[in-house]
């Protein structure tokens, strides 16, 4: 583990860094704003991070920017929050699912060819939900029937971030459907330009389309695609999960710590300082952005102890989910009708942009992603607290996408 010593010596370089390289104006520059805009910004972002080893620090040692400690790589994304850095949106699964899968499952010879390509700029998506298999990820249909040395797919994914400027898709398809759920699900390496793939940006309510459908009509991919054994998908998938765990949250409730004066700013700007209703609103606000960020903070110090436990994962998760809900309502009672009114997206933030009704919508993405509500719940009351388990024998994944 790191010394203080070091951190603050890291702290500092970041710090100083990222005073010269974050793109000066860049949440002008995403408003409102195209796809090719959007990926131009990114992609720069991404190589200017790569170049000084900040896209990668949680990789192994001999890769670059890589074999950082787990407190150093908090320090990485405290200061990218504190200098209110672009997200790395377009990139993150494949800095983070994608390669800690290829790290931990696959062979030498995947890892060779893609993570190169993954330093390069290449985009991945995620491939696992669909339309009736979110919560319940096991119930997925989407067939891998294997004939010679290919598997043919048949099927349709949901949700997939970022899939229309994707290069690869992490492919969780099903293999077998006579045992338990789990147990017939294959994990592929799919080249999303395969004969076959479609994809259909899904529109969403605040004139974005993060997210796509995928549709495969007899797509072939090699054998040699497959991450770990026929049957194994699910064991896969449970790697691809946890490769980011506690650091987003790190990241998301610091960056929410910082977006606080935005709400300032509004309620000077709509003369309500003195209001004592937003006041005390603000007071509890402040508070439980606090207590998100020491959540994330004791979260992640138990994992560099190899103390975490069932459940810890989703307590951050739901009182981050929670409190950003919070934000975002706040924002619209500060921003009063005006603030209603929906004038725009901001592409690469998170979701406190300070337009608030775009926020408010936006705000639902965490109550959904990795797992909603509900599901953590569940996972709190039944894994942790021990509590009866419902009758459903719902099959439900740890920290979705
Ligand atoms: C911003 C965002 C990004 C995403 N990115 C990706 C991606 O890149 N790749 C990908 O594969 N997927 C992605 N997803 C999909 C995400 O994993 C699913 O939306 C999520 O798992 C929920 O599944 P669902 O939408 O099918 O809802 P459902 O599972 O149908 O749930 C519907 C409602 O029922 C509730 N519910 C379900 N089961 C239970 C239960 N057992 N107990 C109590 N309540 C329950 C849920 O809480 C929810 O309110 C993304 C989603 C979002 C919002």
């Amino acid at each position: 583990m790191n010394t203080g010593d070091n951190c603050d010596q890291l702290r500092q370089e970041v710090r100083t860094w990222l005073l010269e390289n974050v793109p000066a104006g860049w949440r002008d520059a995403m408003t409102n704003v195209g796809q090719d805009a959007f990926v131009a910004l990114q992609r720069m972002w991404f190589e200017k991070l790569v170049r000084a080893g900040y896209a990668t620090p949680h990789w192994p040692e001999g890769w670059h920017g890589g074999g950082r400690s787990l407190s150093d790589q908090k320090v990485i994304f405290e200061e990218l929050a504190r200098a209110d850095a672009p997200r790395l949106i377009l990139y993150f699964v494949a800095l983070y699912h994608a390669a800690c899968t290829l790290f931990e499952c696959g062979t030498a010879q995947q890892r060779e060819k893609y993570l190169e390509g993954i330093l390069n700029g290449q985009v991945w998506c995620q491939g696992f939900s669909e339309p009736n298999a979110g919560s319940d990820l096991a119930a997925l249909r989407t067939r891998a029937e294997r004939h010679g040395d290919r598997y043919i797919i048949n099927g349709q994914k949901i949700w997939s971030t970022m899939a229309q400027y994707a290069d690869y898709c992490l492919l969780l398809a099903r293999t077998d459907s006579s045992g338990p759920p789990q147990a017939g699900l294959t994990y592929l390496l799919l080249d999303m330009r395969s004969k076959g793939v479609s994809v259909r940006p899904i529109s969403q309510i605040t004139g974005d389309d993060e997210f796509a459908e995928i549709f495969f009509d007899d797509v072939e991919i090699p054998v040699e695609n497959r991450v770990g054994a026929e049957g194994d998908g699910w064991a896969v998938a449970q790697a691809t999960l946890a490769s980011e765990r506690g650091l987003t949250l790190v990241e998301l409730t610091q960056r929410m710590r910082y977006a606080l004066p935005r709400l300032v700013r509004s309620m000077r700007e709509q003369g309500c300082e003195d209001d004592a209703v937003i006041r005390r609103d603000l007071g509890s606000l402040v508070v439980n952005i606090d207590a998100a960020c020491a959540l994330a903070d004791q979260y992640l110090t138990k994992r560099i102890a190899g103390a975490e436990q069932v459940g810890d994962a989703s307590v951050v998760k739901l009182f981050y989910a929670k409190t950003l809900r919070e934000f975002a309502s706040l924002g619209m009672r500060i921003g009063g009708l005006e603030s209603q009114y929906h004038s725009g997206f901001m592409r690469g933030a998170t979701q406190e942009t300070g337009h608030w009704m775009l926020d408010f919508m936006n705000s639902y993405n965490w109550s959904i992603a990795g797992g909603s509500n509900e599901i953590q719940r569940n996972i709190i009351a039944e894994r942790m607290l021990g509590m009866p388990r419902e009758p459903k024998s719902w099959q439900v994944v740890e920290g979705r996408p």
